[in-house]
């Protein structure tokens, strides 16, 4: 049962003439299926009902072919034949109480409309944000009453598709609704354009045409960015948003309140805290009577507690919470607080919509493959008969393939080499930023440790001849990966024999202490362009070296760019002083001189270093699989019936397939289906 404390949690919300059976509330987000792929869109939302969300949002949803997102894959409403899908949706969500709510989007100069061909509009002639080569043409008069008609039908065909909330969206910097309030974008001298009052005209109306159109059965919702963390250059939340909110106060039937851009609104742990939105948002409530909805990445129950008693937030927003944990308050009402899986904050599951593909999440495995893969994130097949299982090494793959096994009921025996448990990320965890990423051992160590089922050992590190002694029927390697110190990668993909005679420190040895004792200059080399080099020129800066930071890209950490960090990085590196030396490979060293090569000419440069951090690529930990292989033929007789190699020592990746591999692994193990079901747009 849970603590009174929550009780209030569980209270439900009017917002106008619907009713929320409690407190939670899935703000929109984007998932990387939308209209793409219906069927696994619609599984992964009814989840979240399941799990107890009351409310349940799809993402951003083009409301006409002039607002094509092509390739992303967002919701879609441009006629009636879309609604089916989202009745698939909406049908999942209402079949466990809940009620679905629809973000209603047009995205003004945020498209190119790549696929429909569509000229986009916008308040004035402007370069579309994207890199494409589009110019969007100014709307007239008889535009924008067209937009507004465009708006009345979509919120009509979402009603249709049995929408309980309408969103009248305004937000991210995506949004013609957005432009046409925002100076910068909107240059126009008539009544839609110039004063405040002008710039807001057109929400107003749609606000009231939204009302008028489907009020008397939906709830109309406003999402409104309150700040773009831009100063005077843009919009503020003690400036022009609380103009607008005050100008509006009780027309909308709902407030959901965010910063802006996108990279603002979902922050990562490595730049901010959980509650991160809570200065810009607290005002909010003292100008509506209506319900407000806020998020900044809970994960808390307390805190929530807190947001509702103090008055800040009606309904806890949640995107990323409710992804890392579709049963969050399912767990909390059952007062199970220490089964909750917590949010690392770290934006993988932005990736997928950045890349167009069904998101991934480190903390949730079963993300998008709810329908795909059948799976349930809280279910596992229970085994017919329980069987031993000997899984070697205890990083993210090999805790989650125990913790899923375990849960089917089989006897799992683990054995770590090291003094601790979790793997890279105990030891990724303790680098600056990315504390919250321990989280991935700690729910899994939580759950383990109270498995009658479950055995572990520390310092244990094993060699094929332990495997095949302790004849364990199922055996699975999840050894990890090291990273390489030759230079191999993208842009050398041969070792660099010069590396051999060079200061060389790979990240296992700077996440070790290598650099404590270090002196001179710090070079830090990345052909890894994601995270890792940067944190670990964090490092280096910290510890008073002088740092240049060479890339063959032309950006630091340009993967970061789908987890809405790229630039938050780069910011940091430079505010540290980190020299940024971009587009250049290694080509040799001498003797404290670092020779480089321009990636395009090849022209050389020299630089000073005492210290070269190279971050390239990983090796497969494979030697234990190879050993154990070349002895296959002694399995049968020595009791091992299967072996597998599973995450990083399979083929190094992120955490997030690691976790994916070794539950994976285990739901195969566990007899359930390997067969997968295709998804793809119903109107096909
Ligand atoms: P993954 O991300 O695939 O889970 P990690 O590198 O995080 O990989 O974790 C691998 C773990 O396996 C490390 O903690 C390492 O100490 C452990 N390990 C490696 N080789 C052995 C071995 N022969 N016996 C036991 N543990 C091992
Ligand atoms: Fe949170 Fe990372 Fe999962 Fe996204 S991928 S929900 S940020 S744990």
């Amino acid at each position: 049962m849970r603590d009174a404390t929550y009780d209030i949690l569980f209270e439900p919300v009017q917002i106008g003439p619907v009713k929320t059976r409690n407190r939670f509330y899935q703000v929109p987000h984007c998932t990387g299926m939308g209209h793409r792929y219906p069927r696994s869109e619609a599984a992964h939302r009814g989840v979240k009902a399941e799990g107890g969300w009351g409310v349940v949002s799809t993402q951003e949803t083009e409301i006409h072919p002039s607002s094509d997102l092509t390739p992303a894959n967002e919701a879609r409403l441009w006629d009636a034949k879309d609604i089916p899908a989202l009745k698939l949706m909406t049908e999942a969500v209402h079949a466990h109480g809940s009620l679905a709510a629809i973000q209603l989007a047009h995205n003004g100069l945020h498209v190119a409309n790549r696929y429909t061909r569509h000229t986009p509009f916008a308040p004035s002639a402007a370069v579309v944000d994207s890199d494409d080569p589009v110019q969007a043409r100014a709307m007239d008069k008889a535009d924008i009453k067209t937009f507004r008609r465009w708006h009345v039908d979509a919120a009509k065909r979402a009603r249709d598709a049995g929408f309980d909330i309408i969103y009248v969206y305004a937000g991210h910097d995506m949004t013609l609704l957005q432009h046409f309030l925002l100076e910068r974008h909107n240059r126009r001298s008539d009544e839609y354009g110039g004063s405040f009052e002008n710039r807001l005209r057109l929400f107003r109306e749609v606000l009231a045409d939204t009302k008028e159109a489907v009020g008397d059965t939906c709830a109309v919702a406003v999402r409104l960015a309150v700040d773009e963390l831009l100063g005077a250059e843009g919009l503020r939340h003690d400036v022009e948003a609380r103009d607008i909110i005050t100008a509006l106060a009780d027309e909308p039937d709902m407030w959901d309140v965010n910063l802006s851009d996108w990279s603002n609104d979902s922050q990562t742990s490595r730049f901010a805290k959980e509650g991160y939105q809570e200065d810009y948002t607290r005002f909010v409530k003292r100008v509506t009577s209506k319900p407000v909805v806020g998020v900044g990445r809970y994960t808390s129950p307390d805190t929530m507690v807190r947001l509702v008693r103090q008055g800040h937030l009606d309904l806890i927003g949640a995107a990323r919470p409710s992804i890392a944990d579709p049963f969050l308050p399912k767990k909390i009402e059952e007062g199970r607080l220490e089964d909750i899986r917590e949010c690392i904050g770290c934006n993988i599951c932005v990736s997928g919509d950045n890349t167009c593909v069904p998101m991934r999440c480190t903390q949730n495995p079963t993300t998008a493959e709810e329908w795909r893969r059948g799976w349930h994130p809280e279910i596992t097949t229970k085994a017919s008969m329980a069987e031993k299982h000997l899984i070697v090494g205890g990083g993210p793959a090999g805790l989650e393939a125990a913790h899923v096994l375990a849960k089917a009921g089989h006897e799992v025996i683990v054995a770590e080499a090291g003094r601790e448990w979790g793997g890279r990320v105990s030891l990724e965890s303790r680098l600056p930023g990315l504390a919250e990423w321990a989280r991935v051992r700690d729910w899994r160590m939580g759950q383990l440790q109270t498995m009658p089922n479950v055995e572990m050992y520390l310092e244990s590190p094993l060699s094929e001849e332990d495997i095949l002694e302790y004849g364990i029927a199922n055996v699975a390697l999840a050894t990890g990966a090291t990273w390489r110190s030759d230079g191999t990668g993208r842009a050398h993909r041969k070792p660099l024999a010069f590396m051999a005679d060079a200061p060389v420190l790979t990240p296992d040895d700077v996440m070790r202490g290598g650099l404590v004792d270090r002196k001179g200059p710090v070079v830090v080399f990345d052909d890894d362009r994601f995270y890792m080099a940067s944190v670990l020129a964090e490092v280096a800066a910290a510890q008073g070296n002088e740092v240049t930071f060479v890339t063959p890209s032309a950006v630091v950490a340009p993967w970061a760019d789908h987890t809405l960090e790229q630039g938050r990085i780069q910011k940091r590196l430079l505010e540290l002083g980190v020299n940024i030396v971009p587009l250049h490979g290694l080509a040799g060293y001498n003797d404290g001189q670092l020779s480089l090569a321009c990636s395009y000419t090849g022209a050389a440069r020299e630089l000073s270093c005492e210290t070269l951090v190279s971050v390239t690529s990983r090796n497969p930990n494979d030697g234990l699989w190879l050993a154990l292989k070349a002895r296959e033929g002694e399995w049968a007789a020595a009791g091992l019936a299967r072996v597998a190699s599973i995450g990083d020592c399979h083929a190094p990746g992120l955490i997030a397939a690691a976790v994916y591999a070794g539950h994976k692994y285990a739901r195969e193990m566990a007899g359930e289906e390997a067969a997968l079901r295709e998804d793809r747009m119903l109107a096909d």
